[in-house]
């Protein structure tokens, strides 16, 4: 009942979700009338969950901030719901983002922006600012997001929360309105690191209906995330920071701040060492040709007759006059920008040129990934480039747009866990700064422990 006050006070002007459960209340009273009868409820059992709606629910509409999918009802539930509601987590409500996931601000949603609850004029980030805002703004204690080069991280940074990507292939996509398949994560968006590792258990583990779902038995990421509390985790423990990424490009407040969190962890016995990486730069150029690529093909379905809006232009109007208005009056200008360099960099005779030079690009990021990681435990960079812009700052500049995620889109790249955890404020501008840690793929524990012990 608080968070729904909450909402009704606030979300007004941050605008945080998309859908309101109206059933939350009733929802809360049976696991309420559960537990009094004795029934063994998990950790998390009667919170308040806001859903990202890049993922489907049964009972909510699930739009992934398409007005081509506005109003429309799934038939089932995403696993990482189905999880969420076995374990009595209490869905809230469905929250903004990006049409499709695209964007670092949440201004390309079809329903309009989400606004930063620390400075209503500028961005939550994107395209998960939906999901951050809720939490930063007390709407929500809990969040799920949907991470392809950034939308967990960037909005968590940008809102002194925290946002963990977890290893590709850890946590189902199943029910996941795919933007590019290859690069795709849900994760937990908190306050805490330890709130992140409770939601973390709930969701995560194999599950039969996606196919790159691993097989592993993780353990426990509430344990891993109490035990960095507790523990004397950072003494010995080598953070390597990438000596290729410039220090210019980044706001002096973000680089400060950065500095700042790695001279505390120095001092309590970890040792920060400065490694190559020499590709990771090169990680925007090729993420902006295989994601718009596998987002071109994921997008083809949205053809006026599976799902969604149809729009007739004219009577006796042919099918693919139908398919054309549909898409035309369905997707935004950043969908349609990205369905037309995607479909470009996959057509004959260009393939190899782009497409084919991008994934070489990407096995060099693994590689230097793999290197780093012979020499150090985790790798520490800030989470993004500056605070949280204005709106419509970068809105007429997608180039400026993209260059956001510089630091966040090789975890994607090569399949890595990424946390960003609250490192501060920066002083220019008061505005919270986070501080994102890799590491190795399927050591998301690694991240909880370390994360809990630096915030
Ligand atoms: N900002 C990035 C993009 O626009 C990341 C999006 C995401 O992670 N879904 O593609």
């Amino acid at each position: 009942r608080a968070h729904l006050d909450r909402i009704r006070d606030v979300d007004g002007d941050v605008h945080a979700f998309l859908h309101v459960n109206d059933q939350a209340l009733e929802v809360a009273a049976d696991i309420d009338r559960r537990r009094v009868a004795g029934e063994e409820l998990g950790a998390l059992a009667g919170v308040p969950l806001a859903i990202k709606d890049v993922l489907v629910t049964t009972d909510m509409p699930s739009t992934s901030g398409s007005r081509i999918l506005e109003g429309y009802m799934s038939p089932y539930d995403a696993t990482v719901v189905s999880r969420s509601r076995a374990a009595g987590l209490v869905p809230l409500g469905k929250t903004n983002m990006d049409e499709f996931a695209m964007g670092s601000s949440t201004e390309h949603s079809a329903y309009g922006p989400t606004r930063n609850p620390w400075d209503l004029d500028r961005i939550p980030g994107g395209s998960g600012g939906g999901s951050a805002a809720a939490v930063a703004a007390f709407e929500a204690p809990l969040a799920l997001g949907s991470d392809t080069g950034g939308s967990i991280r960037q909005p968590a940074h940008v809102t002194g929360t925290v946002g963990m990507k977890p290893t590709y292939g850890g946590v189902s996509r199943y029910g996941a309105i795919a933007l590019a398949s290859s690069l795709d994560q849900v994760g937990p968006v908190t306050r805490t690191v330890l709130d992140a590792g409770l939601l973390h258990d709930v969701i995560g583990g194999h599950d039969p209906h996606d196919a790159t779902s691993l097989e592993d038995v993780w353990p426990s990421f509430a344990d891993a995330a109490r035990d960095g509390a507790t523990g004397d985790v950072l003494r010995g423990l080598r953070v390597g920071v990438i000596a290729e990424l410039p220090d210019s490009g980044f706001q002096p407040g973000v680089s400060l701040r950065f500095r700042a969190a790695l001279d505390a962890m120095a001092a309590q016995g970890a040792e920060i060492v400065e490694v190559s990486a020499p590709h990771f730069e090169y990680g925007v150029a090729a993420y902006y040709l295989i994601l718009p690529a596998e987002a071109s093909s994921n997008l083809a379905k949205f053809d006026s007759v599976r799902f969604g809006m149809r729009v007739i232009p004219h009577a006796g109007a042919t099918v693919e006059e139908v398919m054309a208005a549909t898409r035309e009056a369905g997707f935004g200008d950043e969908v349609k920008r990205r369905v037309i360099l995607g479909t470009y960099a996959l057509s004959a005779g260009y393939y190899d040129a782009y497409y084919g030079s991008a994934q070489k690009v990407r096995t060099l990021i693994q590689s230097d990934f793999d290197a780093a990681f012979s020499q150090v435990d985790v790798l520490a960079t800030p989470s993004a480039p500056t605070t949280a812009f204005r709106l419509g700052e970068k809105l007429d500049d997608p180039l400026q747009m993209y260059l956001n995620d510089v630091t966040t889109i090789p975890a994607n790249l090569a399949g890595v866990p990424g946390i960003s955890i609250p490192a501060g404020l920066a002083p220019e501008d008061g505005l919270p700064v986070g501080i994102q840690f890799l590491a190795p793929a399927r050591q998301d524990a690694r991240l909880y422990r370390v994360g809990a012990a630096v915030e």
